[in-house]
């Protein structure tokens, strides 16, 4: 199966240069991370960008003009995965520069040759972008993405993989729990674990209380 909507290479490195700084490829090893204290097996940490910022819970998400219906279908399940938790509401729409927005995208990249025995494929990657004004009209805002790997459609336009990308644009870090949704290798995980929705109090609940 062919993805006819593949990205130039130009837009491509666009897009991976402008969120370089805080995406998490998926299959990225977490041994390089601090030890965040008092983390257990079953918590999901936090980006550690997003940590301490007071994020308004509401998003504004659309889609890059490239992406295929079959990859849209499957952020739109993660948007409602997120939604179905009260704690954070995602907008269809554009949104402000000072609001918080959510980039979904795609981008074609073959995993390269590698030198060890088990290569990975990277299916997507994702990650929070903070926008922070301080002083007169001061705000926080998170302009997220989230993209799918369409090289590998099978493996990538998956709803697991969506969700684990938008948790990592919603600010969720890499866990060792497989229950979780940010386990970095997709076990086919469709739903919040407990240690999901905790972080995502801890980013989230905080502010205004839900009305769901
Ligand atoms: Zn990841």
């Amino acid at each position: 199966m062919s993805v006819d909507n593949k990205p130039s290479p130009v837009d491509l490195r666009a897009a991976v240069s402008n969120v370089v700084k805080t995406v998490d490829p998926m299959l990225k090893t977490t041994t390089h991370r601090t030890v965040k204290s008092e983390t257990s097996a079953d918590e999901t940490p936090i980006e550690s960008i997003v940590q301490g910022q007071n994020l308004s819970r509401t998003y504004y998400y659309h889609f890059d003009s490239n992406v295929p219906a079959s990859a849209q279908a499957v952020f739109e399940n993660a948007v409602n995965v997120y939604n179905q938790t009260g704690l954070v509401k995602l907008i269809a729409g554009e949104g402000t520069s000072k609001q918080n927005s959510v980039t979904f995208f795609v981008y074609s990249k073959k995993t390269s040759g590698s030198n060890n025995s088990s290569v990975m494929i990277e299916s997507g990657h994702g990650g929070p972008q903070i926008t922070q004004q301080t002083g007169w009209g001061a705000y926080t805002a998170n302009h997220a993405r989230a993209g799918l790997n369409v090289y590998y459609p099978r493996l990538a336009i998956k709803q697991s993989v969506a969700i684990h990308e938008l948790g990592h644009a919603l600010g969720l870090d890499h866990s060792t729990s497989r229950q979780s949704v940010m386990y970095p290798v997709d076990q086919g995980v469709t739903k919040l674990s407990q240690g999901d929705i905790e972080a995502l109090k801890a980013i989230y609940g905080s502010g205004e209380k839900s009305n769901s």
